[in-house]
């Protein structure tokens, strides 16, 4: 099995699309949230979500898209950007995002955004978050996105081992339980600027670290012409 796992692709459609041509064959696409904010094309990144059948859960961003309050909680750019995507957005994408759940199993995984406890907002920094959540975690493999950050929480005799992964990095859990996050796809924040995402076959629990290089020049024009805030503009160059 080989699944494409994508998280916060925040409305960037040439990220999203450099990463389905780069992954290219794939059994099933999961995605981890924030499809929507910050970026300029919401209606185009949920579309070719849905035309190639896409499953996955709510992020923060979606939610606040839908009019939820989880606006109030954004900072100043968050918000505007927000602010912007509501006006934008048409209906059908929020009838799409809508209908995602908070969480979702599937094969052995548990999908959600932030963490298994807090699947909107928690962000899994540390080990000790990790086996925090990893206490409560259902499943042999929690997927989670929000920090932007690929890495992975590997279960090993009560320790928590934290893997960094690189472009390429191929890591097998070999039973151990663990979260992984695939990094983002549409506003990396790792000081790397290319579009991350990972491949991952749950039943052998092993899994690729993939980096994909997108015109990100293409984005930042589109996210001045809609009048979306400088720094989340040129953030972009900088993967921070
Ligand atoms: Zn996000």
């Amino acid at each position: 099995m080989r699944i494409a796992v994508l998280s916060d692709i925040h409305a960037n459609l040439p990220a999203l699309d450099a990463v389905l041509a780069d992954a290219g064959q794939v059994d099933a696409i999961w995605h981890l949230g924030d499809v929507v904010g910050y970026g300029p094309d919401p209606d185009g990144v949920v579309a070719r979500l849905r035309d190639v059948g896409a499953i996955g859960v709510r992020g923060n961003h979606d939610a606040a898209a839908c009019g939820g309050t989880e606006i109030d909680w954004f900072n100043a750019d968050a918000r505007r950007a927000m602010e912007w995507t509501r006006t934008a957005i048409g209906g059908r994408s929020i009838e799409w995002l809508s209908a995602l759940p908070e969480r979702r199993t599937i094969d052995g995984c548990e999908l959600v955004h932030g963490s298994p406890r807090d699947p909107l907002w928690e962000y899994i920094l540390s080990p000790s978050i990790a086996r925090d959540n990893l206490a409560v975690l259902g499943q042999p493999i929690g997927l989670h996105g929000h920090t932007h950050i690929p890495v992975a929480y590997v279960e090993d005799d009560g320790r928590v081992d934290r893997v960094a992964p690189r472009r390429g990095t191929e890591l097998g859990l070999e039973g151990h339980r663990a979260l992984v996050n695939p990094g983002s796809v549409g506003q990396p924040r790792d000081g790397d600027t290319s579009a991350s995402y990972l491949i991952l076959d749950p039943a052998a629990g092993s899994m690729t670290w993939h980096r994909v290089e997108y015109d990100i020049g293409a984005v930042q024009a589109a996210m001045r012409d809609a009048g979306l805030p400088g720094f989340l503009i040129s953030r972009l160059s900088i993967g921070l």
